[in-house]
């Protein structure tokens, strides 16, 4: 068994000797070996092309990996692809777009997953208004997309993520395309609901400075093929605010990573 870098029986997902090659021939991940233990807030950080996608969307069960097997505690049969799917499923993913329906209002785009696993209306409406509320957004029930901004088209989409109640919230670049400002606002919300929903986070980014912010662990990911190259912990307290992201622990945090990152880049 490799060392997964947290003790067994706590591990929500675990990936074993896990790689993926494209139809195309591209080696994308080659003999990943982690498990993401409960209520952690995990980042995959590395350049772009270093696989953290093709990692997180085999953990959502959104592609296969051509080798070794991915786990999910609880899961019919430990497959992760089960859980996912599940109605009212274990899992939420927040893509880099906020991928809304721009016909439908922010209660109903919130509504869909509820909707589609079979809830009454009356039920979805109340649940995805809550969620609504919980990223800041009561009030912009009716509201259609193209009247939100970008930030608030993105506090819809976690919300949509969020109103099943999934164990486990994967992100890809969620904040990438957001101004600084929204995207610190957004990283404060983020910890504020992963403290209080306690679901286990995992958070694809290639900055240095938002992976520190937000993580408990970070794993840095390389290129070619895609790879773990170190897996590092962030351990300052929780709650992390303003006063965390301007000290000197967080400059020196950042300092490590950022060293980290460059050795994977063969820098
Ligand atoms: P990252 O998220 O770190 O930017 P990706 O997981 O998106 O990395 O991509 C890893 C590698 O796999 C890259 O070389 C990329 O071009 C390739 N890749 C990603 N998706 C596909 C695909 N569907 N088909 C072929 N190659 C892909």
């Amino acid at each position: 068994m490799p060392d997964l870098g947290i003790p067994a029986g706590a591990a929500v997902v675990t990936l074993e000797g896990v790689s993926k090659r494209y139809a195309n021939g591209t080696l994308a991940v080659q003999g990943v070996d982690m498990a993401i233990g409960q209520g952690d807030f995990v980042s995959l950080l590395g350049p772009s092309g270093c696989g953290k996608s093709t990692v997180l969307r085999m953990v959502a069960g959104l592609i296969e990996p051509t080798t070794g097997r991915i786990g999910m505690a609880g899961a019919a049969g430990g497959r992760m692809a089960d859980a996912a799917h599940r109605p009212g499923g274990d899992v939420g993913f927040v893509f880099q777009e906020p991928t809304l329906m721009p016909w439908a209002t922010s209660l109903k785009n919130v509504m869909l997953p509820l909707r589609l696993s079979g809830m009454n209306r009356g039920e979805a409406e109340g649940r995805a208004a809550a969620a609504l509320a919980s990223v800041g957004l009561a009030g912009f029930e009716r509201a259609y997309p193209r009247a939100l901004s970008g930030g608030m088209k993105m506090r819809v989409s976690i919300a949509r993520a969020l109103v099943t109640r999934p164990r486990l919230l994967l992100m890809d670049e969620p904040f990438a395309a957001l101004d600084e400002i929204t995207r610190h606002r957004l990283n404060n919300d983020l910890l504020t609901l992963w403290q209080a929903e306690r679901f286990t986070a995992v958070f694809v980014t290639h900055s240095v400075f938002e992976s520190v912010y937000l993580s408990r662990r970070i794993v840095v990911m390389a290129a070619r093929p895609g790879r773990i190259v170190e897996d590092l912990t962030v351990d300052a307290p929780y709650p992390r605010g303003e006063e965390f992201r301007t000290s000197a622990d967080y400059a020196s945090h950042c300092r490590h990573i950022s060293a980290a990152l460059h050795r994977a880049m063969g820098e």
